[in-house]
């Protein structure tokens, strides 16, 4: 911590850029940092700069191989499964104070490698994934079947049995949350885990393996190989030895997912895919409380997040002062270096991404929405993007239908709630949806009818590991958060034993 601030303080006296230390490139394998069994490494680059950051250790078949072998000993013979589930929730409670420890330099980790602001990795981002992990060591030892009414002269019960080697692929957007949302109930569970984090944000993961066999979590437990999805990721997909894959990332890498385990083992599969989530303001909404969640819904974290608020429909008698507020919101939303306290809004994650926003900002134009604000580059370097609205977006245009991942916000006007409805659910996502009204019943009705996961009224982004989450339609099945999410860490066991003698009956 001392030394990502010591340097934070030097640069901010001489005006330059704070580039953390980088301690951990390699794959994690069996409790040992390794080199790539091809030798081969990627580069991770900072969007502040576009520079590389650091080299990293390249995953590909052979390395996934070796890493599924250790998991599959540490959950075949190890102790890991073995172990009460009190003892297992001690050591992630473990693993625990250690990221409070080291808060500092997980933050800037992810800063520098994601364009995250600095600020709200130590206040959010590290915090949230530390409570999860707490959430789930406290589940670790309440996990139990049941007993069964089995007629006849029967006893009846369940037995939940972890369900093996479990394949964890994330994306980019929140290296750490994402690592602890899929790792922590999997922990909890007693299964063992290869985790490939994007390729754009390898480096906290690689912190975490650490970390956590410094808390005692035994090897083989925990491997973590970066490296590309067709490569590392697919690896591990069609692997005919790993039992559960569960992802978060695009709708169309979810697909090819599903496939590889159709045509592998039937591995099961629980996706976490994208989104273009509505968010509705009523006439009766006080416009400035409507204007800051809007915003925040979709310019926090640069709009990479894949529940961002991305399609607001306004109601047609607040809609000309919303407008007005929403511009002026977007103008005074600052971006630039994530590491200033001062900054709202970072680097989108690489050039790809940048070009891909700015080529749907072209699209959007294209259409014939009209461009209020934004829609240029930031900046002369790095991966910045403006904060970008555009009004009269119609249900049918691209800017409307598909996930742009970027901080860009498509406005529309609506007269009544039957209109809105059907509006908002004219979407082949539905992860999330956002409400702002002070009536009741619109509240209530639109709720029960919006077909997504997770519902926000007069709020955004309020999550916590007791809500379960994940999407209707193509935003993808099974949840994520919740004692709910055990269960797909989990195999269920029934257990009938034959009753010659009771006294009952
Ligand atoms: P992606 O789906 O391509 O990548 C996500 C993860 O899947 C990465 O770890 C990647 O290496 C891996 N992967 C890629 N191909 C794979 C394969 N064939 N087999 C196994 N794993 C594979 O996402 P992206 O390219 O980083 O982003 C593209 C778009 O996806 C974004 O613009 C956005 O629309 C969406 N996205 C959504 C989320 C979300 O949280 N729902 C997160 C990131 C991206």
């Amino acid at each position: 911590g001392d030394c990502v601030n010591g340097k934070a303080a030097a640069a901010a006296a001489g005006g330059g850029l704070v580039v953390p230390e980088i301690r951990f490139t390699k794959l994690f394998i069996n409790g040992e940092f390794v080199d790539a069994v091809s030798g081969k490494s990627f580069e991770t680059r900072d969007p502040r700069t576009g520079e590389v950051l650091a080299h990293v250790a390249e995953a590909d078949k052979d390395d996934v191989d070796r890493a599924v072998v250790a998991a599959r000993e540490a959950f075949e013979h190890g102790k890991w499964p073995r172990m009460s589930g009190y003892e297992r929730g001690r050591l992630m409670n473990k693993l625990a104070d250690l990221m409070e420890e080291h808060a500092d330099e997980l933050a800037a980790l992810d800063g520098a490698d994601a364009g995250k602001l600095l600020l709200l990795g130590k206040i959010i981002d590290i915090p949230s994934a530390v409570q999860m992990l707490r959430y789930y060591a406290g589940a670790a030892d309440k996990i139990h079947g049941e007993s069964l009414r089995v007629a006849g002269k029967y006893q009846g019960y369940t037995l939940k049995e972890p369900i093996g080697v479990v394949g964890i692929i994330t994306p980019w957007n929140f290296p750490t949350m994402m690592f602890f949302l899929k790792v922590s109930p999997a922990l909890a569970a007693g299964c063992t885990v290869v985790v490939k984090p994007a390729e754009q944000t390898p480096l906290s993961a690689l912190y975490y393996a650490h970390l956590a066999k410094l808390a005692g979590i035994p090897d083989g437990v925990i491997n973590v190989v970066p490296g590309f999805g067709p490569t590392a990721g697919a690896a591990i997909t069609s692997h005919m030895d790993v039992d559960s894959v569960t992802f978060t990332g695009s709708t169309e890498i979810g697909r090819t997912i599903m496939e590889a385990s159709a045509r592998s083992n039937l591995k099961m599969v629980s996706l976490e895919l994208g989104g273009k989530s509505p968010m509705m303001i009523f006439d009766d909404a006080d416009v400035d409380m409507a204007v800051n969640l809007s915003k925040l819904a979709i310019f926090y974290n640069k709009g990479e997040i894949c529940v961002a608020g991305s399609r607001v429909y306004v109601q047609e008698g607040i809609y000309d002062e919303y407008v007005k507020k929403a511009v002026e919101a977007a103008k005074n939303w600052k971006v630039g270096d994530p590491f200033d306290a001062t900054t709202n809004m970072g680097p989108q994650v690489d050039k790809v991404q940048f070009e891909r926003v700015l080529k749907y900002i072209e699209i959007g134009k294209r259409e014939g929405a009209t461009l209020l604000t934004g829609g240029k580059p930031a900046g002369d370097k790095g991966y910045y993007i403006e904060p970008t609205i555009f009004a009269d977006v119609k249900e049918d245009m691209q800017i409307a239908q598909e996930e742009i991942f970027g901080p860009v916000m498509s406005l529309m006007k609506f007269k009544t709630v039957d209109e809105v409805i059907q509006k908002a659910n004219c979407s082949k996502y539905g992860l999330a949806a956002g409400i702002i009204t002070k009536n009741l019943d619109i509240a209530n009705r639109v709720s029960r009818s919006v077909k997504a996961g997770t519902v926000w009224v007069n709020c955004y982004f309020a999550f916590d590991p007791d809500a379960p989450f994940g999407g209707y339609k193509m935003s993808g099945f099974g949840r994520d958060q919740g004692m709910l999410a055990l269960d797909k860490y989990l195999q269920v066991k029934s257990v009938i034993t034959a009753l010659p003698d009771s006294p009952w009956y």
